[in-house]
């Protein structure tokens, strides 16, 4: 890795660095299963990294769970839960936006780790692009470092620009979001960035994925991502918002075609078994006579 003389970079940072560069180039290698879901466990491995690269600027010691007993080598290292609540702690906690981003990569890095990865090409992208961006504003203005010459310059510049492209469809689908929270609420606080009392805030999108639904205050709910009213609805047993004639989480609402889908199945199978038996019982008695039949 280049690095400059005067200006070591500690292990952790380097770690974290490291664990970038691949989940960057998992990113923008392919779409694909597999590459995506490095993408995913490779820049969470890097946020957790940089975290407690800003932790050990203030400690050393506060990377550490168990800060009473004696460290060794062994001893056992905090998670980004706890270093974000260290950071809040020493006064360097991060906004609340950002928070997010890091809760939504590790809610989709927590299923591959511990069961499936669902491989939603959308939510993907979303969520690995948000990523980024964190990273991409923590390294620069919170850590005070500079990536390349540690990452390719190509691969940079690929990166900031779907970084951007994101950012700015972010962007838009927030001031929709706004103008609207406006319109509703012409005396709410500009200044508070809180949702009024009464609204119980965006639901996640089944379409773009991302949390920009409004449910109840027009005829159909509307998504600022999207841009559009989506048909969905609210299951009163999961709370899952699912596309109405899809499957909700708990099944108590069934994908409409399922069961036609099987019925069909099940007539197919049943109409081969049906002409197999039929051009067996035409071919053993029709067989060597067949020439004589009229
Ligand atoms: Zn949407
Ligand atoms: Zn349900």
């Amino acid at each position: 890795m280049a690095m400059k003389s005067d200006d070591i970079a500690s292990a952790i940072y380097q770690n974290a660095v490291d664990s970038l560069r691949i989940g960057m180039e998992f990113f923008l290698k392919e779409e694909s299963y597999s590459s995506r879901k490095h993408a995913i466990l490779t820049v969470f491995h890097a946020i957790e990294l940089f975290l407690k690269e800003q932790l050990a600027r203030s400690n050393p010691i506060l990377i550490y769970k168990n800060i009473d007993a004696k460290i060794t080598d062994e001893a056992m290292t905090v998670g980004v839960r706890e270093a974000l609540a260290r950071l809040e702690n020493l006064g360097l906690g991060i906004p609340d936006e950002e928070k997010r981003t890091i809760e939504n990569i590790q809610r989709v890095r927590n299923r591959i780790e511990h069961h499936r990865y669902d491989h939603n090409e959308k939510e993907d992208n979303a969520i690995i692009a948000s990523s980024l961006k964190f990273i991409l504003y923590f390294v620069e203005f919170v850590l005070e470092r500079k990536l390349d010459g540690d990452i390719d310059g190509k691969i940079l510049r690929d990166i900031c620009r779907r970084v951007f492209e994101y950012s700015e469809s972010y962007g838009l689908a927030q001031h929709r979001f706004h103008e609207w929270l406006r319109s509703e609420w012409p005396d709410g606080d500009e200044e508070k960035e809180d949702n009024p009392e009464e609204f119980e805030g965006t639901h996640r999108c089944p379409e773009c994925r991302q949390d920009w639904l409004v449910i109840g205050w027009h005829d159909k709910p509307v998504c600022f991502g999207c841009n559009m009213t989506i048909n969905v609805d609210m299951c009163d047993d999961c709370g899952d918002v699912f596309i109405i004639g899809e499957s909700c989480d708990c099944g108590k609402h069934k994908k409409k075609d399922d069961g036609q889908f099987q019925a069909v199945l099940d007539q197919w199978r049943g109409e081969s078994i049906r002409l197999q038996e039929e051009r067996a019982t035409q071919r053993a008695p029709s067989a060597p006579a067949s020439d004589d039949t009229p």
